[in-house]
């Protein structure tokens, strides 16, 4: 696609009108302007001085092929719900002719109206904690950004269960990642850098080394600067393709190098059910674990085996009951709405599947595939902006699931995901994993360990936040000198405390 902005305001760049555009575009690699195969967006914002003020109009074509459509807002008369600010008013003008012209040339609308950001629920909170009503907060969804009324109340919902999560965060409470970025093999949509062939597995044990010694390091940095570690998650990759000596040695330093007297989760991701045995999880629950998380995505073997899943509907049931049997006291199950050759009917019976289990927490994520990802199947038809069928999942998923009392309390988007969904991990009362809410609202120091991870660490007032990356490949972090991002550490939180 080329864009052409005639931008006649201070306000926006091109980023943020190309992002908008991917949600009726996925996919779409923004080639130089003066490519005549190319589909175009045209935004033209002015603002106006009146009489009775400032106001902002805004014009947005859109062109399909040969199809396109235009059309035009205006912020006069218009009042916004909450914020009056020139910004947003120029934000509501632009968006608003963005979502008729593209509703008029695509013929759908986005269920997140014309919020571009991944992290929606964030707003709804800011909004409730600076005292506004769960009603406002909902109006100002809808009517302001055009959000569906389902995804208004689920952002409502999610925020007020976070708000409640974090009142008790101590100032000084901080968690632990570890990454663990090797996997039995590859699915078809997976954009992650995890490794998953026998010559790479050769790297495992001189990676745990490394990890160890970055463990040791993490804990001594935690211990200085006083944070108290409240959560910890092992991620991957799939931790669980260690074996038991392998998991009995990481997970025993560990519970050496770190004062879990603080501690009020830890979650090991087992990922993939054909990595889990009774003996396996039996050393991880004997270090402390109590949550795991075992993800089928789908119980629907014919749509497992497109999806280049590699593992069966029957090795999920077994895990799941192995890891009951073991005695976690929480399990967590993921499902991808929008999977191909998955329907309503076939999503419908796995998440029945994963509520029958009795699993305390079900996260449901919405298929989004990304450049890495070693696509098997049809790209066109992946990146369906429309997708029917995973918004109807995502739907059906959010009334069974609260039918069945499970809260929704963290959520986020990604981009060019099937029908512009989201990811919602929901909870029954009381058993919701405090990590993922850290990390996804950023409200505490998350310290990482590991190749392709990301410490974040987050200033008391968290006004500051800075992220610190590792060598994505295993083999790079092998050669990275341990403790790099320590000084970065220090020198953050003594400018920031
Ligand atoms: S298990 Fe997860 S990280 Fe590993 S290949 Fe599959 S999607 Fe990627």
């Amino acid at each position: 696609m080329t864009l052409i902005i005639d931008n006649r305001t201070r306000f926006f760049n091109d980023y943020y009108f190309q992002t908008m555009c991917l949600m009726y575009y996925p996919g779409e690699r923004f080639p130089p302007a003066g490519d005549d195969n190319a589909n175009t967006a045209f935004f033209l914002l002015e603002e106006v001085s009146t009489e009775n003020g400032r106001h902002y109009n805004a014009r947005v074509r859109l062109e399909a092929g040969i199809k396109h459509s235009e059309a035009v807002f205006s912020s006069e008369g218009y009042t916004p719900v909450i914020e009056q600010v020139d910004e947003f008013l120029a934000c509501i003008a632009v968006g608003k002719a963005f979502l008729l012209a593209g509703r008029e040339l695509f013929g759908f609308s986005l269920p997140w109206g014309y919020i571009t950001g991944l992290r929606p629920v964030k707003r709804a909170k800011n909004y409730l904690e600076r005292g506004y009503d769960e009603d406002s907060v909902r109006s100002f969804f809808t009517d302001d950004f055009g959000v569906s009324p389902q995804k208004a109340a689920l952002s409502v919902s999610t925020a007020r269960r976070e708000i409640d999560m974090l009142s008790g965060v101590k100032g000084n409470l901080c968690a632990l990642y570890v990454s663990i970025p090797f996997c039995p093999t590859r699915c078809g949509y997976c954009s992650f850098v995890s490794y998953s062939n026998e010559r790479l597995f050769r790297l495992i044990p001189d990676y745990l080394v490394k990890l160890k010694e970055d463990i040791k390091r993490t804990a001594a940095i935690i211990k200085e600067l006083n944070f108290s570690l409240g959560a910890i998650y092992i991620g991957g990759g799939t931790p669980s393709i260690l074996d038991c000596l392998q998991l009995d040695d990481l997970l025993g330093e560990i519970q050496r190098s770190f004062d879990f007297g603080g501690l009020s989760e830890y979650t090991f991701e087992a990922g993939r059910p054909d990595t889990v045995t009774h003996e396996k999880l039996t050393v991880i629950k004997s270090h402390g674990v109590d949550r795991i998380s075992i993800n089928p995505q789908s119980t629907n073997d014919a749509v497992l085996k497109r999806i280049g899943r590699c593992h069966t509907s029957s090795q999920f049931f077994t895990a799941a009951e192995t890891a009951k049997k073991v005695g976690f006291t929480c399990i967590n199950g993921d499902l991808i709405a929008g999977l191909p050759d998955d329907n309503e009917e076939s999503f419908a019976r796995s998440l029945s599947d994963v509520i029958s289990l009795g699993f305390e927490n079900i996260t449901v994520h919405t298929l989004s595939i990304k450049n890495a990802a070693e696509l098997r199947f049809d790209p066109e038809k992946l990146y369906d902006p429309v997708g029917e069928t995973a918004k109807n999942c995502v739907s059906f998923a959010y009334d069974k699931l609260t039918k069945e009392e499970y809260n929704p309390y963290y959520l986020y988007r990604q981009k060019k995901t099937v029908g512009n969904a989201e990811n919602t991990g929901y909870a029954k009362e009381g058993y919701e994993n405090l990590y993922n809410v850290l990390m996804m609202e950023e409200y505490s120091t998350v310290f990482a360990c590991g190749a392709g991870s990301i410490t974040k660490i987050v200033s008391p007032d968290r006004e500051n936040i800075e992220r610190i990356a590792y060598p994505k490949y295993p083999f790079e972090y092998l050669e990275q000198s341990i403790g790099i991002g320590e000084d970065i550490i220090r020198r953050f939180f003594s400018k920031h405390t």
